[in-house]
């Protein structure tokens, strides 16, 4: 049985514990692998490894050369495009479809947009008079923050891995990196690419292990970690915001999100029915940006519903090797409970199940897998846990308003602003209304378009702090002005 292990100084170790855990494929609930779970020593070696490197070759490299590295290291990834590729679906139970579109190009995106980036960072200068007349000149430098502690999730793990290891790497820190204990494979296996691209040891390190009382806990506590990125859930945001409090350490939080859609009977029909089939069951719903709150203005509110339940049963459900599929698992047996548990609450509370609700009929190979259908409910009310409560799964809820006021209401309800999407063909009502969306990102007529220039995060309970563009260059250096009298 093929074991994963962690990266350390680039290196390939076990664990010195002999603690080993399986990596299931959702898709048929078998053990593909065995992942080393990482104790305080391994920790504390990444953490050792990732502190030196910051001494050694990388800490004196120019950004020319550092950059030209990170090229090569999207290039690495690229060459091996087929390997990621396999590993991510093998792990996440997502059609290659998807994941050959979106999840390992973008990975290999996250490199080279933050090494292009970084070479051009302004910064600033300012004279200044002084007393006696000669005058002082301010300037400021961009410094590397140090070692960064990244943990990710499992429902984009390449690309979000990737979005925080890029501007962290071409800002010139280390990192120490611990991915989701469900999808391990490609954080894994992006030390080769390291290796051959040059980085040099230590600048890259992999621990796995879970998150409370394992590694992610070890890591957030390490004191020699200088700052956290993370993305996941809300709460377990809060529990690394305390761990990051000892010692005064600098956190960016990507956090849980319940995305309304708001659709005005002037939209164009068509796009917002193909938007919001996608916003709602794209990767199986597991998208933190992903729509579970549908409001339709009421005219259209029959007709939306209908065409939105027939994208939904036209959907191809299927393992990732199927070229037909375009839905896939969720990513394991526990999501699926998470996920189960609230289609059985939409129906203890009354909901109208428009479609789905349940699990599909597979064949009797994936007869074992995590499967789930997709949902539509209407009829909740709106304090309805299945309409409040993020449930990351292929759902929505779907409830009719009648003023633009209402919709606005409707949509800032929540303690979440992740991001939302509006339907509109009047520009004035869509810029009026994305004005009002307390959310950190508003789509107007599109789902999912991203510039990886511009500033991503959440508002309110959807996170602290914004990556991408310059905004993850503040993130991952540290700004010194330095003052010189003339
Ligand atoms: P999660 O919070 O359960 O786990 C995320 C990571 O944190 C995993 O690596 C996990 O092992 C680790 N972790 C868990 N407890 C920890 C602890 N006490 N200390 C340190 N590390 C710990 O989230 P998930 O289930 O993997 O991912 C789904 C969630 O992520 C959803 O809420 C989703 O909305 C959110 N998400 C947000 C964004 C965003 O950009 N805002 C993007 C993707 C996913």
């Amino acid at each position: 049985m093929k074991e994963i292990k962690h990266f350390i100084n680039g290196e390939y170790v076990g664990s010195a514990s002999g603690k080993l855990f399986d990596n299931v494929n959702p898709v048929n609930g078998q053990v593909i692998a065995r992942i080393h779970e990482a104790g305080e020593a391994e920790v504390d070696a990444a953490v050792k490894a990732a502190r030196a490197a910051l001494k050694g070759p990388w800490g004196r490299m120019t950004v020319a050369e550092r950059t030209e590295i990170l090229h090569r290291v999207a290039d690495g990834i690229t060459a091996r495009f087929d390997e990621f590729l396999e590993a991510e679906c093998l792990d996440t139970g997502k059609p290659k479809s998807l994941a050959s579109h979106i999840d390992i190009p973008r990975g290999a995106a996250n490199f080279k947009v933050f090494a292009d980036l970084v070479k051009n960072v302004p910064t600033e200068a300012f004279e200044m008079a002084t007393p006696d007349g000669s005058g002082a000149l301010n300037y400021g430098v961009r410094r590397p923050k140090g070692v960064i502690g990244v943990i990710s999730p499992w429902n984009l793990p390449l690309l979000l891995m990737t979005w925080k290891v890029g501007p962290a790497l071409a800002c010139g820190n280390t990192v120490v990196v611990k991915p989701s204990e469900e999808t391990p494979t490609t954080t894994a296996l992006l030390g080769e690419v390291m290796n051959a691209a040059g980085v040099p040891a230590g600048v890259y390190n992999v621990v796995h292990g879970f998150g409370g009382n394992s590694a992610g806990a070890f890591l957030t506590a390490h004191p020699d970690v200088d700052a956290i990125t993370f993305t996941g859930e809300t709460g377990t945001g809060e529990t690394i915001m305390r761990a990051a409090a000892k010692g005064v350490r600098q956190v960016s939080l990507e956090l849980g999100g319940k995305n309304a859609g708001i659709v005005f009977a002037d939209c164009d029909l068509d796009k917002a029915i193909e938007g919001t089939l996608r916003s709602a069951f794209a990767n199986c719903g597991q998208v933190c940006l992903g729509t579970e709150r549908v409001y339709v203005e009421r005219p259209i509110f029959d007709e939306f519903v209908a065409r939105l339940k027939a994208g939904a049963e036209a959907l191809k459900i299927g393992e990732p090797n199927d070229p037909s599929a375009n839905f896939g698992s969720l990513v394991s047996h526990k999501h699926r409970e998470k996920v189960l548990s609230y289609y059985q609450k939409a129906k203890d509370e009354g909901a109208t199940v428009v479609t789905g609700g349940g699990v599909p009929d597979m064949p009797a190979h994936l007869a074992g897998g995590a499967w789930v259908q997709p949902t539509i409910w209407t009829g909740l009310p709106d304090d309805s846990a299945v309409v409040t409560e993020e449930i990351f799964g292929p759902c929505c809820h779907i409830r009719p308003f009648d003023t633009e006021a209402e919709a606005i209401e409707l949509a800032n309800s929540l303690p979440y602003g992740l991001a939302s999407a509006i339907w509109t063909e009047n520009a004035s009502r869509a810029h009026r209304v994305a004005g009002q969306i307390e959310a950190g990102i508003v789509w107007v007529n599109s789902w999912f378009l991203r510039d990886l220039r511009t500033a991503f995060g959440g508002a309110k309970q959807s996170g602290i702090g914004r990556e991408g563009g310059v905004h993850s260059l503040e993130f991952y250096t540290e700004l010194k002005n330095i003052c010189v009298k003339l």
